[in-house]
């Protein structure tokens, strides 16, 4: 048992981190401070109402398991929240709360997913592999991005094990959607009138449960409990690489659920071809049903998904926000959610209504802290100081002939060191097309090769932009 709230706080801390990746972390678990564990009960302090309702909101389920995990079953988490009584010193006040996802109300964790009764081992070993009730189909946004993964999957969700996207293998980049289209999927079944069981398991947890089991001499109470499965979905296969008994495992079950017409849902990193490290005979097998990608989310998608976030937060923010960061992050949905977590969360702490110096302000200390990766805004500047010329002059219509080279160099520089599109950066140089771009990129190649002092130049500069790189 824990006696400090200092270590017992900084143990669930670590959890969290784990779970939730570090710009979640940062932004809403960073700011609270433990004060006190007393008749089991942890006391935490955030630092607005704010926050308290979207940890409430958000991370209510989180919190409860590792309260449970790391403390126990019986301890409670408690608020201590600071609210501002208008220029007189803070004063904390506490809220009491029952931090129990079966019973509080209002943010879906509703008595129907409790853990079944007839299934108490829905926590197989110790690990909690429960699906998620905050994915559905209904808040996934559709694009061209992700059409043909959705409706496969939608297809999926209503005949589970008739169709012949059996199994149905989803593929694509990190933060593209994987999770929560297969949640979503498994969630539409597990609510659906059938009531039919479903697994949702990560390969990673799903390998960890079967070491236990060897460990402990229960592999078939293991293998039992997922041949017992009515739709079997296993998150980032990927991880199953160079695991030669865990894929034999995996086989067996795979093999046995197939045939008795259970439904297996799988997603990777990448398609199954590129799977090097499983079996071959895993893989071909991968391939019997449908394989979909998702794809990084086209510009449209991006706008609904930022509208769709602030809707949901309760949350109206101007067009031309929406608009700079549709345009700004362009990589990944997880990202893109962050991004917008971030915002919310700056908005509030500042008090300040959300307008395009605050979103830019954000944008740039998250580029900054995450990966110290150089941004556009930070090439601008540097290229603008180099050719003593302004950083509006690299934005504007200006044609003077040292002012195109800088602009043609910045913009070249944002292609080589940002994940940016290209219409992105044009967007970020004054609104010009993306041809423009292009074209920039390539004048820059041929100078470089036939004019001596633009190669000093560049070469120069990319000294300079480098050294922040590292
Ligand atoms: P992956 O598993 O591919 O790494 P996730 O499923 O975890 O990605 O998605 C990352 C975040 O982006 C999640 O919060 C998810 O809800 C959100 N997201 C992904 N795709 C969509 C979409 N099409 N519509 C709405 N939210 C999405
Ligand atoms: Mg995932």
């Amino acid at each position: 048992m824990q006696s400090n709230h200092n270590t017992a706080w900084n143990n669930c801390l670590t959890r969290i981190r784990d779970d939730i990746g570090d710009q979640g972390f940062e932004t809403w678990f960073k700011p609270i401070k433990p004060i006190k564990l007393e008749d089991k009960i942890l006391t935490i302090q955030v630092p607005s109402q704010f926050f308290y309702e979207y940890l409430e909101e958000h991370y209510v389920h989180l919190l409860r398991n590792v309260i449970d995990n790391q403390l126990g079953k019986d301890f409670r988490l408690e608020y201590s929240v600071i609210v501002d009584t208008g220029g007189e010193a803070k004063q904390p006040y506490t809220i009491s709360l029952p931090n129990n996802p079966t019973r509080s109300s209002g943010n879906g964790y509703g008595a129907k997913f409790e853990p079944r009764k007839e299934y108490s081992s829905f926590e197989l070993f110790g690990y909690d592999i429960k699906l998620n009730p905050i994915y559905s189909f209904e808040n996934f946004i559709e694009g061209d991005c992700n059409r043909l993964a959705r409706s496969a999957g939608y297809a999926v969700a209503k005949r589970p094990g008739v169709t012949s996207f059996n199994p149905l293998m989803l593929y694509g980049g990190v933060g593209l959607g994987k999770t929560h289209l297969v949640q979503a999927i498994g969630n539409e079944i597990a609510n659906g009138p059938e009531k039919k069981i479903v697994h949702y398991v990560s390969s990673e947890k799903f390998a960890n449960q079967f070491f236990d089991a060897i460990k402990n001499n229960r592999i078939q109470e293991f293998s039992s409990f997922y041949l017992k499965v009515d739709v079997l979905i296993i998150d980032d296969v990927q991880f199953f690489e160079g695991k030669v008994k865990t894929q034999e495992i995996f086989f067996h079950i795979f093999n046995h659920l197939h045939q008795s017409g259970s439904q297996i849902i799988m997603t990777s990193d990448r398609p199954p071809k590129d799977l090097d490290g499983l079996m071959e005979r895993l893989v071909s097998r991968f391939k019997w049903g449908l394989t979909a990608d998702l794809q990084q989310p086209d510009y449209e998608t991006r706008i609904a998904i930022i509208n769709r976030k602030m809707q949901s937060d309760g949350i109206s923010i101007p067009d031309n926000v929406i608009e700079y960061l549709a345009y700004s992050v362009d990589t990944n949905i997880r990202e893109l959610e962050g991004v917008i977590i971030s915002l919310i969360a700056n908005s509030s702490l500042v008090q300040k209504e959300i307008d395009l110096e605050l979103a830019k302000q954000t944008l740039k200390s998250i580029v900054h802290d995450i990966d110290s990766e150089v941004g556009i805004d930070y090439i601008q500047k540097t290229v603008s100081e180099f050719f003593k010329v302004s950083i509006d002059q690299l934005k504007d219509k200006t044609r003077k002939k040292e002012i195109v080279m800088a602009r043609q160099l910045a913009m070249y520089f944002s292609k080589e060191y940002t994940n940016l599109s290209l219409k992105s950066i044009g967007y970020h140089f004054g609104g010009r097309d993306h041809s423009t771009v292009i074209h920039a990129v390539q004048t820059v190649n041929d100078q470089y090769d036939t004019d001596n002092n633009f190669k000093k130049s560049l070469d120069e500069l990319r000294k300079k932009l480098k050294l922040k790189a590292i």
